[in-house]
């Protein structure tokens, strides 16, 4: 059997893939998600084990030395990772994967996986991001400042990425998305 297809988005905090994510799944039924591990706090309608699955840092830590994770990550000052199994089952299975993770993840992914896709999501501009960011209302105004720094940085790594993808409409951004896993798996 064919597998399928790894797909790496990342991109600015606030930038919108979780929109382009959400979009994509309704759109692609082959696609599924992958649910990350974070030591991060639930946000106010978040889900344990549908947005994160929400550990302490010793849970963290020991999926890490367990070799569970795909990749992991500390960004903003929590820890993020991939659980490795669900992932490789559903390639096995042909099933094409998404994940939504930061650049240091990415990097980490093109290294172990270098048939996947890597996607950065870019903001039509830095003055854009800062709105949506704040707009977003779910981080304190010095989580906005980290963020917005961080965003810069990541930025600036983008040219690592296979694609570059800029979502100033999000029907268009999706759109981008979608022709680049279809040209990928030579659809
Ligand atoms: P948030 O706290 O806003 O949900 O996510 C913060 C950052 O962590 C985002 O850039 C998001 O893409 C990234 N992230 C989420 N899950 C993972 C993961 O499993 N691994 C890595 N490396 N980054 C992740």
């Amino acid at each position: 059997m064919k597998k399928g297809l790894l797909i790496v988005l990342s991109g600015p905090s606030g930038v919108g893939k979780g929109t382009i994510y959400s979009k994509l799944l309704e759109k692609l039924p082959n696609l599924t998600v992958s649910v990350s591990v974070t030591t991060r706090h639930p946000r106010a309608g978040e889900i344990d084990g549908v947005h994160y699955y929400f550990v302490t840092e010793e849970k963290f830590a020991e999926m890490k030395d367990n070799d569970e994770l795909l990749e992991s990550a500390e960004t903003v000052g929590n820890c993020y990772g991939t659980p490795k199994a669900p992932v490789i089952e559903k390639l096995e299975c042909g099933r094409d994967v998404l994940l939504e993770i930061d650049v240091k993840g990415a990097k980490q992914i093109k290294k172990a996986y270098p048939d996947c896709v890597t996607v950065f999501v870019l903001p039509p501009s830095a003055e854009e991001l800062k709105r949506r960011l704040i707009g977003r209302g779910t981080e304190t105004e010095e989580q906005v400042s980290r963020r917005l720094a961080l965003a810069d940085e990541e930025i600036s790594q983008s040219t690592l990425f296979d694609y570059k993808v800029v979502n100033g409409d999000i029907d268009v951004a999706v759109r981008d998305v979608m022709n680049i896993i279809k040209k990928v798996k030579g659809e």
